[in-house]
């Protein structure tokens, strides 16, 4: 079968052959792959900044973001049939009998770092053509959601920071009303974040660099949220037409426009990173200001990483209420679908768009 590669040693990232896996034990399934998403995180891997290789091998499948098809169970699978959609879990437990958040299948929460990453360290990742996984490393997926499954897995970004955000403002002795969340950035896991919010009831901003009209804007725009340029609204005039920022979903993964937005959190208000900041982003912070308001206004901020279990159910239920919602719009987010052949311009980041997909197969 066929699968992309990356050699970190080598410097090199390459479409390879490689034996069709197959089923080794009853609870394992084989899939059929059938999309696998690029984000940032894979254009880093390609780049080398970081990915580690299986033990003993010297290179690794990239992707992480998958939608696949059953194609066989092992003997002790009894709740999926072949033809089922299914997403795969991207981090699994590490391996160390006292961390409390693995052992409880939270691996999200790993305590220890030790995790393997489908795609990313230390496992084989979902850019092939077949793949076997452990049945509780599965989620199904409706067949109604065959065009955009996977968005799940960046979905699950914005499910994980919601669970966050509920349990943390559940600090407050009131139930607040009437709350704004503003969303920093516009790519897939900002406009999958800015649904979410909508979808919970929240005005909702999305501030982005591009200038609008844009694709990006658009969806915003049709899902009923107000979208905003840095470009064009300097951070304290965005502060100004929002008004009062309660909770900021972060999904830029540059730290200065988070830090300077940061300062015009409202009292009592949550910020939430989910984007890992490159280390030279960051130019100024304001640590007087930002620790006098958390002290004095009541504010936090979390950051969350995704992949648990909850996450990926929230994130298929979800998905299909925006898809019934916003008809077509979801569908917008996915602004290329390339050929396996076709996978160097999607990785190096050498073509534009919202998200871009690998298509792996069609299915049966
Ligand atoms: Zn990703
Ligand atoms: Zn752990």
């Amino acid at each position: 079968m066929r699968a992309v590669a990356v050699y970190p040693g080598k410097r090199l990232v390459k479409l390879i052959e490689r034996p069709e896996p197959y089923i080794t034990a009853p609870s394992q399934v084989k899939v059929r792959m059938l999309e696998v998403g690029v984000c940032g995180t894979d254009k880093e891997l390609c780049a080398f900044v970081f990915g580690t290789p299986p033990p003993g091998s010297d290179h690794f499948i990239l992707g992480h973001e998958s939608l696949g098809e059953v194609r066989e169970v092992g003997a002790g699978v009894q709740d999926l049939l072949p033809g089922d959609l299914v997403v795969g879990t991207v981090r699994l437990p590490c391996s160390d009998t006292a961390c409390d958040a693995c052992r409880t299948d939270h691996q999200d929460f790993c305590a220890t770092g030790q995790y393997p990453e489908h795609g990313i360290r230390n496992l084989d990742g979902f850019m092939a053509e077949y793949v076997v996984e452990e049945r509780e490393y599965l989620h199904v997926v409706p067949a109604s959601l065959r065009q955009v499954g996977v968005l799940v897995e960046p979905l699950t970004i914005a499910e994980k920071a919601w669970q966050e955000a509920v349990r943390i403002q559940d600090r407050l002795p009131w139930k607040p009303s009437g709350r704004k969340a503003l969303v920093l950035g516009a790519g897939a896991v900002g406009l999958l974040g800015a649904m979410k919010l909508v979808a919970e009831g929240l005005e909702t901003f999305v501030y982005s660099q591009m200038p609008a009209p844009n694709p990006s804007s658009a969806i915003v725009e049709s899902i009923g949220a107000t979208y905003l340029s840095s470009q064009e609204v300097p951070v304290s005039e965005m502060a100004r037409l929002v008004g009062r920022i309660d909770l900021v979903y972060e999904a830029l993964g540059a730290a200065q426009l988070a830090f300077d937005v940061m300062k015009r959190l409202a009292p009592n208000g949550l910020f939430v990173f989910t984007g890992v900041p490159r280390a030279e982003s960051l130019e100024a912070f304001d640590t007087y200001k930002v620790v006098e308001n958390l002290v004095l206004k009541n504010q936090a901020i979390v950051g969350v990483v995704n992949s648990g279990r909850q996450s990926f159910a929230d994130a298929i239920r979800d998905l299909g209420i925006f898809h019934q919602r916003w008809t077509g719009v979801v569908e917008r987010i996915i602004t290329g679908r390339f050929p396996m052949e076709e996978f160097m311009g999607p990785v190096m980041g050498r073509v534009d768009g919202i998200k871009n997909v690998i298509r792996i197969g069609e299915g049966k």
